[in-house]
């Protein structure tokens, strides 16, 4: 999966994501990332949120929502996104053989990201960088 999220300087927001699907996927599976609330979700009042892994548990717990309402509630982006990976590691026994990766934008401009396994990279442009960030991961 591929996602963007974007500000600009007025504070309008806005997100999208596109995804290789899973490989051995059952013919028909649809995915999380065209799933809004799931793969994708953007706030106009309060930021967005975007997800890669696996999309089943990142459905099943409407995870890009789940950050932007954390974030709607005071979390910054990256422990909105921290928190939405311990909900999939709260409910699925098996999250060792999964990866999921959130990134998340608020409104104001500040970003975060966190992930499952370690590994997740992200790029980041504004006025102050340029490049490549890793999330942190709850898995070490
Ligand atoms: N989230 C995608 C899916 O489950 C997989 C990906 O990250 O590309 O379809």
């Amino acid at each position: 999966t591929i996602s963007m999220l974007a500000v600009d300087s007025d504070g309008r927001l806005c997100g999208a994501c596109t995804t290789s699907g899973m490989a051995f996927k059952m013919h028909g599976r649809v995915g999380d990332s065209p799933i809004i609330g799931a793969g994708l979700f953007v706030d106009g009042e309060v930021g967005g949120a975007a997800a890669t892994g696996s999309g089943e548990l990142v459905m099943k717990t409407l995870g890009s929502f789940l950050v932007v309402e954390f974030m709607r509630n005071g979390m910054s982006p990256a422990k909105a996104c921290e928190e939405a990976v311990k909900r999939i590691v709260k409910k699925v026994p098996d999250y060792e053989n999964h990866q999921i990766g959130y990134i998340a934008l608020s409104k104001s401009g500040e970003y975060g990201a966190f992930s499952l396994q370690p590994g997740f990279d992200y790029a980041v442009k504004n006025h102050e960088f340029t490049g490549l960030k890793e999330a942190e991961a709850w898995l070490k």
